[in-house]
């Protein structure tokens, strides 16, 4: 088989053709993720005694910035499906249950979606209304108004939930269901300003299943030890791959610009050096937060450290703002080619998805959470990893 990077830069192709068609309708890129599907790439993540390729989160990061530079909703849906498999992958692999869903991840290549959110309770996502109830070997699960990405597309669905009906809101578990256990009733359409291919419906869930399929270790440990972390590193990975496919048109913008006018320098080319410049600090970030991570992940302290968590939120805070500034600075150098939707130096679209980045969990929520940390922890000045 080929690299993940070169069977990524298949998909990208295929992904960059759809992306148009798949925002202006609002549709899911379903060319993109049956490319994923047939280049094995929703296994990448999986260790390779459960069928997988036992990639990390580098490589991950990688695939995740490729497919976003052709289709950010395209690279959104690998990205999200990637923070789930992981869930299973670091709190699931000692249970029998979790681990035959990953061999069947790797062997049918099934998509993953997600449902934190919860109607009246929003991004907070660690609290939950809806509860577990369990009965013997089984349970059953309700949850009204969650957001769930590509929900009808999706092969399974890792759900939050209170661990029982008198159980208080911060104590939750996750739990696993497949496609052939829970029903969704739509509740309210995707129609979005941006990462329109994400279909991220509202839906009433309502599922049954074995306790089993419940991951051992409560949600907050999961989403401290490891979904956090991942996803807003993901997360980043996306906007990255945004921010930069728009500096690129940019680039690409002056440099035709450069030819036509032999001998002059175009205006625009000193602020695709600044554009350069804002796109290389984003992935700096990017790569801060993979290297802190994979520091912290061999040291229990370190990964439930006040400093690691603010880390981990400054990255994603730190992304979802830069590539805004980024985009800006594309528009401005492409002008009005780029402002328009219908030339090669269009940077609307990406405009549009990378705003989603920001409320993605509002960074306000994000921003509360921090300076209550911060009101006891001090800073590191170090530039040690
Ligand atoms: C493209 C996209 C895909 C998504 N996919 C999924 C998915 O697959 N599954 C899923 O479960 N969810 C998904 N979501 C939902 C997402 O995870 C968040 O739950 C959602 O973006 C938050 O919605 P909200 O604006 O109502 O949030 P809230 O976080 O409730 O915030 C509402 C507003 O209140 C303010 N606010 C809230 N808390 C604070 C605070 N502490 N301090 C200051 N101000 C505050 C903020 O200004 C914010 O704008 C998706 C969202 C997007 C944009």
């Amino acid at each position: 088989m080929s690299s993940l990077v070169a069977r990524a830069q298949l998909v990208a192709a295929v992904a960059a053709q759809y992306s148009d068609h798949v925002d202006k309708e609002g549709r899911f890129p379903s060319e993109a993720v049956r490319a994923m599907k047939e280049a094995r790439l929703l296994s990448a993540y999986i260790p390779r005694e459960f069928g997988g390729e036992g990639a990390d989160l580098a490589e991950i990061a990688e695939v995740v910035s490729v497919i976003s530079q052709a289709c950010a909703s395209a690279g959104m849906t690998y990205a999200m499906h990637q923070i789930k498999v992981s869930s299973v992958i670091s709190h699931g692999d000692k249970a029998e249950w979790h681990q035959e869903f990953m061999r069947r991840i790797s062997s049918e290549q099934l998509l993953v979606a997600s449902a934190t959110t919860e109607g009246g309770i929003g991004g907070n996502l660690r609290n939950s209304i809806c509860a577990v109830e369990r009965l013997g070997d089984r349970f059953s699960l309700v949850k009204d108004g969650t957001v769930i990405s590509y929900g009808r597309d999706a092969d399974a669905i890792l759900i939050t939930a209170r661990s029982a009906p008198d159980a208080p809101a911060s104590d939750q578990v996750m739990a696993v269901l497949t496609k052939d256990q829970y029903k969704l009733e739509l509740t309210g359409v995707w129609d979005a300003m941006g990462m329109r291919g994400t279909c991220s419906d509202n839906f009433k869930f309502s599922a049954e299943g074995d306790v089993a399929q419940i991951l051992p270790n409560d949600f907050g440990e999961i989403a401290a030890k490891s979904m956090l972390a991942i996803c807003h590193i993901l997360w980043s990975a996306v906007w990255y791959g945004i921010a930069s496919s728009a500096v690129s048109r940019a680039q690409s913008f002056v440099r035709a610009e450069a030819r036509r006018n032999p001998g002059q320098t175009p205006p625009g080319a000193l602020r695709v050096a600044e554009a350069a410049n804002m796109l290389q600090l984003m992935r700096s970030n990017t790569i801060a937060g993979l290297s802190r991570f994979a520091t912290a992940k061999v040291n229990d302290d370190d990964l439930g450290s006040v400093g690691f968590i603010v880390a981990m939120n400054n990255i994603k805070i730190g992304a979802s703002r830069m590539v805004v500034d980024i985009i800006n600075h594309a528009l401005l150098i492409t002008g009005i080619n780029g402002y328009r939707n219908n030339t090669p130096y269009s940077v609307g679209r990406h405009m549009r998805d990378a705003l989603s980045a920001q409320i993605m969990i509002s960074n306000d929520r994000i921003f509360g959470n921090v300076a209550n940390l911060l009101l006891m922890h001090r800073l590191d000045p170090s530039l040690a990893a």
